[in-house]
């Protein structure tokens, strides 16, 4: 009995000590490194660690994911977090978007990436270990060729309701002009319907060159046509980087490749 009542005046202090206060728990629960599926460590730091540098542009020019996060890695892509992250960013979008007093003479466009941003490649991906294997053009245009990559959910609802605004949409994608008809019937497939341009790369015209290079020039292009960039989402930090971004920048999440 003795044991029971130092127990509970025991866990009573610490309950107190802790920080329950007024039925609310102001517990800072100790972080457990090297358990659940972010807890491998790779040199020094955790697959989710890693996951966060990449995110916001200090971990950059990397070519694979590192081999211990493939499991961390998958987990996140397939999981809801990544489906919760990027909603939280398109939902943060149609806010900006919808605040906005815009004048109306269609001139207004959002620039929209395709990859990752727009179309999914997780079917190609989840069968490549989830970025641990090198790029391979050959394999990833055969994927892009077949034309059946779908939607993510998440930026297709910010596609409908930006044109419920009457903002035009633009695709500003990396795919090279040979895979314009294929990417169009994907994108009509897959549940967009409408756009105002689809702008794919001249693989002649910007040979050597970054996407960043690209990307800026295509939207330069664009603003000297009379556009205005209101706002501009991708998965690349090459999306939203350069010049002639756009008012607003928004980034989703990518933790399965890089391109500079
Ligand atoms: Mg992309």
């Amino acid at each position: 009995m003795k044991t029971i009542v130092l127990l509970f005046l025991l866990a009573a202090s610490i309950a107190t000590s802790h920080g329950i206060e007024h039925g609310i728990d102001y517990n800072i629960y100790p972080l457990r490194m090297k358990s659940g599926s972010g807890g491998h460590y790779i040199n020094g730091i955790t697959c989710s660690s890693w996951r966060l540098g990449v995110e916001a542009h200090n971990i950059i020019e990397w070519k694979t994911i590192p081999q211990e996060c493939e499991g961390y890695v998958g987990n996140y892509v397939l999981g809801v977090e990544y489906r919760q992250d990027s909603k939280a960013v398109n939902r943060e979008a149609y806010f900006y978007a919808r605040s906005l007093d815009l004048i109306k003479d269609g001139k207004n466009i959002w620039v929209f990436d395709v990859d990752e941003t727009t179309l999914s490649n997780l079917p190609y991906y989840a069968n490549h270990g989830f970025g641990v294997e090198p790029y391979n053009s050959t394999a990833f245009n055969e994927w892009v060729g077949l034309g059946i990559a779908p939607a993510l959910p998440e930026s297709q609802k910010l596609y409908h309701k930006l044109l419920s605004l009457g903002i035009k949409i633009v695709f500003l994608t990396g795919r090279l002009e040979s895979q314009r008809d294929i990417t169009v019937k994907n994108l009509k497939d897959a549940g967009y319907s409408t756009w105002e341009k689809l702008i794919v790369k001249d693989a002649t015209k910007y040979k050597g060159k970054t996407a960043v290079t690209y990307k800026s020039s295509e939207r330069k292009k664009l603003e000297e046509e009379g556009y205005r960039i209101i706002g501009n989402i991708g998965d690349q930090w090459s999306d939203i980087l350069g010049t002639n971004t756009g008012n607003r920048t928004f980034k989703l999440p990518d933790p399965l490749y890089y391109i500079a």
